[in-house]
């Protein structure tokens, strides 16, 4: 399906994937911590004035077990990676995360064609800098580094909420381009 987008929300437990979900899809913010829950949510909208249909998965503890995350990838197309700002543990998860999204999509891809992840790095928590633990330009360097943008987020005030959503969908357009004729 064409105008169908799946993308999966990727990153440490409470570092806010249901938070920012949530503010994306419902325009409210959640305060309970529900670490086991794993959801699919569906929403209509138009990006440069394409109907899209966003498949968003939440992900939820499960993903520590390499299988359900390797799962996860493979059924994937585009990725939020998300930590908080204020942990540099979740920070320093991101990297092994981003490292088996490659090495899955590697093996999955004809091996003609260059390895491109359709993908976006969050920050989340912005709101919270007062107990910043992370730069603003070590998540920069970071998505860099990985060759995706990069946003800080809040859940909290939706800053930048939107914008995270249609940029990935924008980096999958971008792949699929190239095959539509
Ligand atoms: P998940 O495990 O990654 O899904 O994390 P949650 O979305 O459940 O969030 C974990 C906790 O952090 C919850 O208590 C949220 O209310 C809180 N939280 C999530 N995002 C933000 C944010 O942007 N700002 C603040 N201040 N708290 C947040
Ligand atoms: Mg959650």
């Amino acid at each position: 399906m064409s105008n169908q987008y799946r993308i999966i929300v990727l990153g440490e437990g409470g570092v806010g994937k249901s938070a920012v979900t949530i503010q994306f899809l419902q325009n409210h913010f959640i305060t309970k911590y529900e670490p086991t829950l794993e959801e699919t949510f569906r929403k209509q909208m138009e990006i440069d004035s394409e109907q899209c249909i966003l498949e968003i998965i939440d992900t939820a503890g499960q993903e520590d077990y390499y299988s359900m995350r390797e799962r996860y990838i493979k059924t994937g197309e585009g990725f939020l990676l998300v930590y908080s700002i204020i942990s540099k543990t979740t920070f320093d998860k991101v990297n092994p995360l981003f490292e088996s999204i490659q090495r899955v999509k590697e093996s999955d891809k004809p091996s003609d064609t260059e390895l491109v992840i359709p993908a976006v790095l969050i920050g989340n928590k912005s709101d919270l800098s007062d107990q910043r633990a992370v730069t603003k330009s070590e998540g920069e360097e970071l998505a860099k580094s990985f060759g995706i943008p990069f946003f800080e987020t809040s859940a909290k005030t939706s800053t930048n909420i939107k914008e995270c959503f249609t940029t990935v969908v924008r980096e999958m357009k971008k792949i699929r381009k190239p095959s539509k004729k």
